[in-house]
């Protein structure tokens, strides 16, 4: 068993993307020819935990993915990365996470999603990854597994005084309000934050108020993220709220920037902890705008080599 310490630890989903290119959507019972299929890493915990490591944070992962071939090669994915996997699960009753996605020429899409290995993280592998939560400097959590499983790895961390990110992704409306108490950073994006909230988040004076009702939930800190206008802080200490502006740049695929900018927020909380949430925040912007400027959701995300040495 490890007796390491860890900058970052992502309690959080493994997902297979499967991705066929074709003129138009299938029909019922239809079978048409593709032009290109390739095959993605993803999942919003597995890219936040890269995203962490590529710039430069020591980073494990506690996930489940099936005793089969998209399991090993994801394993591999993440040693290729330097995350640690001594507590990455395979079972054998179920098959790694996959994301089946048909995207037409015109960028439409449909996709379907079997959560798989990742439903079947519980209560049992959290104790057993108690050695990367409670010697973690930041844990990372969001809702592709079970809530209750991201609940209490939120609680583990608190009760062995680990920084909590929450990333309520995807969100469901009826959150638990437990899952506020245990975030220090409660971290969403615009569509999720109005529907945790009821109120439209629409532009960045929307976002500020929908802060304040998330803070009033019980969370440290809250980030909403607004694509390319950055994103808006809200701090319980000194009853702050700003809107981080970032240079705004053009899009070519913007999955899972979102992720990207967790990962790198994580990473920044664990390095700098006494730097402002705030200047986490304008950097964790720039590093997730890198990653909207080139395809991919992994493929696309920066390595510390690769950006200024200001970020860092
Ligand atoms: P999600 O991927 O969850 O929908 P957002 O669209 O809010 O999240 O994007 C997350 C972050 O990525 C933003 O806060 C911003 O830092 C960055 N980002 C996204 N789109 C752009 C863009 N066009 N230009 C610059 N930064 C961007």
């Amino acid at each position: 068993m490890t007796e390491e310490a860890f900058d970052v630890t992502v309690v959080g989903s493994c997902m297979t993307d499967l991705v066929s290119q074709a003129p138009r959507l299938p029909k019922a019972g239809e079978t048409i020819h593709g032009h290109k299929f390739f095959i993605g890493f993803g999942g919003k915990g597995a890219n936040q935990c890269i995203q962490a490591a590529r710039l430069g944070a020591k980073t494990a992962m506690v996930c489940k993915v099936g005793k089969d071939f998209f399991g090993e090669n994801y394993i591999q994915n993440f040693k290729d990365n330097g995350v640690h996997t001594d507590f990455v699960g395979q079972t054998s009753d179920a098959a790694t996470g996959a994301a089946s996605i048909i995207v037409n020429d015109e960028g439409e899409n449909a996709i379907v999603i079997v959560a798989g290995a990742n439903m079947l993280l519980g209560g049992e592998e959290l104790r057993g990854a108690l050695p990367a939560v409670s010697r973690a400097k930041v844990l990372v959590c969001q809702l592709e597994i079970r809530p209750q499983t991201s609940l209490q790895a939120l609680r583990m961390a608190q009760e062995n005084k680990v920084k909590t990110i929450f990333n309520p992704a995807p969100a469901i409306a009826d959150l638990d309000a437990d899952f506020y108490r245990a975030s220090d950073v409660f971290c969403c994006n615009e569509s999720e934050a109005e529907l945790l909230t009821g109120s439209s988040v629409a532009n960045v004076e929307e976002a500020h108020r929908a802060g304040q009702e998330l803070l009033k939930r019980g969370c440290g800190s809250v980030i909403i993220t607004l694509g390319p206008q950055g994103c808006v802080v809200v701090k319980a200490q000194g009853s702050s709220s700003k809107h981080v502006q970032t240079t705004a740049v053009p899009a070519v695929d913007t999955t899972g920037a979102g992720d990207s900018f967790i990962g790198a927020l994580a990473c920044y909380m664990a390095h700098y902890p006494t730097m402002p949430l705030e200047e986490m925040a304008r950097r964790a912007n720039q590093v997730a705008g890198v990653s909207v400027q080139t395809v991919g959701t992994q493929k696309s995300y920066p390595f510390k080599k690769d950006l200024p040495a200001a970020l860092f």
